[in-house]
Parts: structure tokens; C-alpha cells; sequence
């Protein structure tokens, strides 16, 4: 069955009647996430809510005001998934969210004009394709594809752009002359057994396609396209090309203006020298983060001679530095060079994650080692006189001196 929506893919409202409607529970996937569905599945005589198909995704509508997120195609009938019952008979009107469709449209049809450019200029056919909800891809039967290549096929989809060609629809039914269906049988995607209605894509002076999926009336509609980035797919000998077209590229035009101009205000300098301030700005931050650990470990060895000189020596000690990294924790252990002191060092995070050493005589060690890693939810392990591990609940470092300070009360 050819449904409402593929006959005249601008229809925004249409009425029709309901034919079925069954309550139903249904744990399906919308948009990437898995939702349960309670409610009931609507037959209705005809739709223009398209049903998933040709690699695009569903509609989104309403019927009657009631919302559709879902519309699911089985076999020749379309299923509309709402939360209210309706009654057989009744008339329904339907509303299609047209922003969705229309994007929906721009994507699918630009899809189909990169596609037959590509294969026509370069040879690679094209394996698959992806709608995505912000970017789209096709996957292209080539081990790869070169910046001009790219450059050339945007150029001469924006050429067929400017000159307007129409995109139009043919169904060819079993009552079509066999003169007639000849030419369907020659169309792109079209199974040599193929049994049933031909839905026929053609984009004027460029290809037919077999598709069943919503398309503009003519290429001017799609206004632009962009053809981003090429990289390796999943597959072998197969790369994924990504595109944008029509309002996508003014959307992702907006965004990038917005994220410069934001940009530019950060850095105080003009959008041509980004680059350049950035790259400068983090081989700064690299220089100085060198310094301060080079500042840091001697910290450390004042520290440890600090420790040293007390006396009589304290039982044990506590430290924590924040910006160290866990390096400054063994220079402190070397510089003191002795093991009567039992020291709790930490850094990192103050209160999620960061480092911890336990040091000192191995029966302390190995009696405190695991209960204060546990107590910062850390993963660590110990032998002889030390115990290291990384944890993730630093919050708790003045309950484990606590607990430490308990320990060695009567030591
Ligand atoms: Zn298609």
C-alpha cells in the first residue's frame, strides 16, 4: 500500500478513519533510548504520519491532539502508538510535525543526490546510510575518499541545487504495462525478484532510486549542502561520509558562529588567530604544570626534613596536597629515608578522586592498608612497608586520620 504520505509528502493535515485499535505493552527504542510503551496501537484507512522506512526514521504528530512518537510499518500497514483508545469508525484528524518531516525530507533526498554523484563521479556505491538526529552519514563501498573528492561532489550537489531540478514520484503497480515497468526495472535498489508495488525516486537528469521514504519536490528545496568529514567504518574497505543539508547547515552555521563568538571574547583576539593563541596557550599550561611539580617535590623534601629534625619523632604524620601528582608522595618517602614515622600521604581531588600512600612498619601497614582503602573506595594494594591506591571518595580523608590518630593511641 502506498500510504497518504508518500503520495503527497506536503500534506500537513489529513482526516481519516480508525480501523483498529488495541491496548497494548510495548518495550520498543524512540530516538535512541529504550522507553516502555503502555497504550494502544491505532490502524487508521490512511496516514501522513510516514512510518519508519528507507533509513528514515518515524513521524512525530498528533491525532485528534493526541501526541504520536511512534509509527511503525508492518508488512503494507502503518501502527500509530498513542495513550488514549480511540473508537473504531471514528473520524481522525491528523496533524504531522513538520518541522521533523521537512528535515526528514532534506536529509533523505540529499542523501539520494550524494549518493548518485558519488557513485556516478568516483564509483563508490554506496552501502548504507544514516539519519542521524543532529548529523547524517552515508557509508560509501571505498577504502577511502580524498578532500577533493569531497570538495568536487559538494560542488556539484550545490550546482544541481541552484538549477532547481525536480524530484518527482512514480508508483508502478502489477496493472502497469510491462512497456512501462521495463524502465522501473532498471531503477537503483530495486531487488531482481522484487514482487509487489515500485516506488520510484527520480531526481531530473541525475537517477531513480527504489525508496518508499518522504521526498522534496525539488532540489531547490533543500537550499544547501555540506559534506563534512570522511572516516573508517565498521566495515572493511568501507568509510562513512557525513553530511548536512538545508536548515542542519544553517543550524550548525549558527552554533559555530555562537561558539566563535564566545571564543572571541574569551580570548581577546581575532577568530583567524584561535588556533594559534589556543596551541600557544596550552603549551603554557603544559610549561607551568611542569614547574609547579618541579616546585612541588621540593616541597616535598622540606617537608620530610622538617619531619626529620623532631624529636622526640612524631608516631605518625598526615599530608595532602591537592595539586601534587603521586610522584610528590615518593619523593617524601625517599627524602625521609626511615620508617618509624608512619605517614598517610594523599593527593588529588578534596573530595572525589585522588591518590593515597600508607607508610611505615609492614605490621601498621598491613593493618591499616586495606580497611582506609576501603573507607575512600579506592583499589589498591600493599607490600612491605607501603600501601598505594587510587580512590574516589577523598571526602573522607579526616575520617580515615581519625581512625589512623585511634590506631596508634596505645602504640
Ligand atoms: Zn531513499
Amino acid at each position: 500500500m502506498v500510504f497518504k504520505c508518500q503520495e503527497n509528502s506536503f500534506l500537513k493535515e489529513f482526516t481519516s478513519k480508525v480501523v483498529s485499535c488495541k491496548e497494548v505493552e510495548l518495550n520498543t527504542v524512540i530516538n535512541g533510548k529504550k522507553e516502555d510503551i503502555k497504550g494502544y496501537e491505532l490502524i487508521l484507512e490512511d496516514t501522513i504520519l510516514f512510518p519508519e522506512g528507507g533509513g528514515q526514521p518515524c513521524d512525530h504528530g498528533y491525532l485528534n491532539e493526541v501526541p504520536v512518537k511512534l509509527v511503525v510499518r508492518k508488512e503494507d500497514i502503518a501502527i500509530h502508538y498513542v495513550d488514549k483508545p480511540f473508537n473504531i469508525g471514528d473520524d481522525v484528524k491528523q496533524n504531522v510535525d513538520w518541522e521533523r518531516r521537512f528535515d526528514h525530507m532534506q536529509q533523505h533526498s540529499g542523501q539520494h543526490l550524494i549518493t548518485a554523484i558519488i557513485e556516478k563521479e568516483f564509483g563508490f556505491a554506496t552501502a548504507s546510510w544514516w539519519l542521524g538526529e543532529e548529523i547524517s552519514h552515508v557509508e560509501l563501498d571505498t577504502p577511502s575518499i580524498t578532500p577533493e573528492q569531497i570538495k568536487n561532489a559538494e560542488r556539484i550537489a550545490n550546482e544541481l541545487i541552484r538549477d532547481g531540478k525536480n524530484v518527482t514520484v512514480k508508483v508502478y503497480t502489477k496493472d502497469t504495462p510491462e512497456e512501462q515497468l521495463k524502465e522501473a526495472r532498471s531503477t537503483r535498489g530495486l531487488p531482481a525478484d522484487h514482487k509487489g508495488d515500485i516506488r520510484v525516486i527520480n531526481i531530473e537528469d541525475v537517477e531513480s532510486t527504489m525508496c518508499c521514504g518522504t521526498h522534496v519536490k525539488n532540489l531547490s528545496q533543500l537550499q544547501v549542502i555540506k559534506l563534512l568529514h570522511a572516516e573508517k567504518s565498521k566495515r572493511k574497505d568501507k568509510i562513512f561520509l557525513y553530511f548536512l543539508v538545508g536548515n542542519r547547515v544553517i543550524n550548525r552555521l549558527e552554533t559555530c558562529i555562537d561558539r566563535e563568538q564566545k571564543m572571541t571574547v574569551l580570548l581577546k583576539n581575532n577568530p583567524s588567530e584561535h588556533t594559534d593563541l589556543v596551541d600557544k596557550l596550552l603549551k603554557n599550561v603544559k610549561t607551568l604544570s611542569k614547574n609547579l611539580q618541579t616546585v612541588l617535590k621540593d616541597v616535598a623534601v622540606t617537608e620530610a626534613k622538617n619531619l626529620k629534625i623532631l624529636d622526640p619523632p612524631p608516631k605518625y604524620f598526615f599530608l595532602h596536597r591537592k595539586e601534587a601528582e603521586p610522584d610528590f608522595m615518593n619523593v617524601l618517602i625517599k627524602e625521609l629515608g626511615r620508617t618509624d614515622i608512619f605517614l598517610f600521604l594523599s593527593t588529588g581531588d578534596e573530595k572525589t578522586v585522588g591518590n593515597i600512600v600508607l607508610y611505615g612498619e609492614e605490621k601498621y601497614v598491613s593493618d591499616l592498608g586495606n580497611q582506609i582503602c576501603e573507607m575512600f573506595k579506592g583499589k589498591g594494594a600493599g607490600k612491605g612497608n607501603k600501601f598505594q591506591a587510587k580512590v574516589t571518595k577523598m571526602v573522607n580523608r579526616k575520617k580515615a586520620e581519625q581512625y589512623i590518630s585511634d590506631y596508634f593511641k596505645d602504640k
